[in-house]
């Protein structure tokens, strides 16, 4: 991810105006998409690239050793079959290195691009009216990775910004009668090669879809559509003295999170998407649309369809209406920072604060390397050794109180530096520190992309976990940086490579695959909370086994026969019944 790319990312996120901007351009006349010339746009740009069969199968052919390793970090769609084949991922030998198949450590995608037929893109014009584009910027800015490292090689061949489950429901009945491929789209903030259309097709872009449709204050819960961002949404509770406690990346939709089960930096007080949500309305893909559960707090009423959803990747459905359980903003909070001679130190403290039975709301840690980063992109002079970040929230007697439990923890740990901050002011510029954290490892290397890792572990093993990564990373050419949610076991490095030089990627993948066979010997996984995506399959069946694969396969094709719905993501493709 480039630095450039997430601050454009985070600009077109945050702004109400620049979305706007983004519906104006999505908007073109009914006439635009059955001209002659958008037809041929749409027939040039299909296969990705714009070349003939005959281009592309040079393609494939001589750059054989490029495109696996593209593959082995994101989606590879080509024409070589009707169908996509989810289950015969091809053992290609590539000089030596096995592409694909079980037992290997990359997937090649297989992906079928299918030309969208003219009845389509017909239907979709008479669903959505103007909120239909075919326009190439449009969808090569749905295609292209916004916040991930994942290589695209194909693009959406339309994108449509629906209004209404209505129309949601409409779209996706009409791609499965034609068998073309859907891929949901909500903020893009992801970081696995989730929003990538590998076998192009049809792209929702849910942004359109932002109402808060009922706040029950008394009942502390809000119903909304999916494409309302949790920024937003905290705005609009705000005044209520409520809000909603999980922060992902800035810019995330709701609906983008339910798909993700993301969490942040809140989830070790408050738990993550899993335990935040009480009911979703679903689009299958048959278009019948399906309630997961009542506004009851707790239900024991049949299967947990509302947890089937959350994490599913937009495999299973398109969400198209939340429930989500909200917080009352805390009376009182403070932000405490300390340092440590090593991320082992860190660390300990950080289980030991876990372990003394006060409910930090937030513990976060970052290595001596990202604060060299925080000092270089913000100006600041803080000691650039291994840090952590408290905050504590409740009545004022009882923040300081935990404040002043964890202040001893950190002095027989080997900990100095302890600082604490209650002023609204000063704890804002405080926690900016670790909000901004990720923007501030590229001050080191402005024109490099980062590879993000995300492995958890029981916190027993997590400074274990993070005090063998960080042998591994400090004796690599490359740049990383950490930054962990350390009261989960959840850590997250940021390899920064150059994206013209393969050696580097080829090292930011090593370290990447290395962090997550650490953790996995640990019993941890391979994703705390950015999901599968196309980067993650390759690990899922050291992590969960086949046969939890393939319960995941039945249930994907029970509900998806015709593998519409985000195809070539999650499920592995050697996954065979
Ligand atoms: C700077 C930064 C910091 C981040 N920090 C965190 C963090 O602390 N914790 C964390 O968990 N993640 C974090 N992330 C990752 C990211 O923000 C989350 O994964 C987030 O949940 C993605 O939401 P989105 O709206 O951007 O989804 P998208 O990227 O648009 O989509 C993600 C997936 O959801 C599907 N999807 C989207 N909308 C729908 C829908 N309505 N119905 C069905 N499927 C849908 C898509 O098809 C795709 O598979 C961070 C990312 C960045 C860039």
């Amino acid at each position: 991810m480039a630095f450039n790319s997430l601050c454009r990312r985070l600009r077109a996120s945050s702004s109400r105006a620049i979305l706007e901007g983004l519906r104006g351009r999505a908007r073109y006349s009914q006439g635009r998409h059955t001209s002659a010339p958008a037809q041929r746009a749409l027939a040039a740009t299909a296969a990705g690239s714009g070349g003939s069969d005959d281009r592309r199968f040079w393609l494939w052919s001589s750059a054989l050793v490029p495109l696996a390793v593209a593959a082995s970090a994101g989606s590879l769609a080509l024409r070589s079959s009707p169908e996509p084949s989810l289950c015969e991922a091809p053992d290609l030998d590539v000089g030596g290195v096995m592409v694909g198949g079980k037992g290997s450590t990359a997937y090649l995608v297989k992906g079928s691009h299918k030309e969208v037929p003219q009845e389509l893109i017909d239907e979709l014009v008479a669903i959505c009216g103007e909120n239909v584009t075919m326009d190439y910027d449009e969808r090569s800015f749905h295609g292209k990775p916004q916040n991930s490292f994942h290589k695209a090689v194909n693009i959406p061949d339309v994108v449509v910004f629906p209004r209404s489950e209505e129309e949601v429901s409409k779209i996706v009945k009409s791609c499965n009668k034609h068998k073309v491929p859907i891929v949901p789209y909500g903020g893009a903030t992801s970081i696995e090669g989730h929003t990538l259309s590998p076998n192009g097709g049809v792209c929702i872009d849910m942004t359109l879809m932002k109402r808060v449709k009922a706040l029950h204050v008394e009942d502390m819960d809000v119903v909304v559509e999916p494409g309302i961002g949790w920024m937003e949404l905290n705005e609009y509770l705000e005044p209520y003295g409520l809000f909603f406690p999980l922060d992902p990346g800035p810019g995330a939709t709701i609906g983008g999170m339910c798909a993700t089960r993301c969490s942040g930096s809140l989830a070790v007080r408050y738990g993550t998407m899993r335990d935040n949500v009480i009911s979703l309305q679903v689009v299958l893909a048959n278009g019948d649309v399906v309630k997961t559960a009542s506004r009851a707090r707790k239900s024991a009423a049949g299967y947990d369809l509302t947890r089937l959803m959350i994490g599913s990747e937009g495999t299973l459905g398109v969400i198209t209406e939340v429930t989500l359980r909200l917080q009352k903003i805390p009376q009182h909070s403070v932000v405490a920072m300390c340092n440590f001679p090593s991320v082992k130190d860190a660390a300990d403290v950080a289980i030991a604060a876990m372990h003394s039975g006060i409910q930090v709301s937030r513990v976060e840690l970052l290595d001596e390397v990202m604060m060299k980063g925080v000092n270089l992109a913000n100006g600041k002079d803080l000691p650039e050794l291994p840090t952590l970040m408290f905050e504590f929230i409740g009545t004022e007697a009882y923040s300081l109180e935990q404040t002043n439990i964890v202040q001893k923890i950190v002095s027989e740990h080997n900990g100095s530096d302890f600082v604490f901050a209650r002023d609204p002011e000063a704890k804002k510029e405080l926690w900016k520190i670790r909000k901004e954290a990720l923007w501030a490892s590229f001050a080191m290397e402005p024109t490099f992309e980062a590879m993000i890792t995300d492995v958890c572990v029981p916190l027993s093993h997590l400074a274990e976990l993070i005090a063998r990564s960080k042998q591994e990373l400090d004796a690599s050419q490359l740049t990383c940086t950490i930054v962990a949610h350390a009261g989960d076991g959840n850590f997250h490095t940021l390899v920064l490579f150059d994206p013209s030089e393969d050696d580097q990627r080829q090292e930011a993948e090593r370290l990447n695959h290395l962090m997550v066979h650490i953790a996995l010997s640990m019993e941890g996984t391979c994703t705390g909370e950015h999901g599968v995506g196309t980067g993650k399959m390759k690990y899922l069946e050291e992590e969960l086994g086949m046969e939890a694969l393939r319960t995941m396969k039945k249930i994907k094709q029970a509900v998806d026969p015709n593998n519409i719905m985000n195809p070539g993501k999650l499920i592995p493709p050697h996954v065979c019944f």
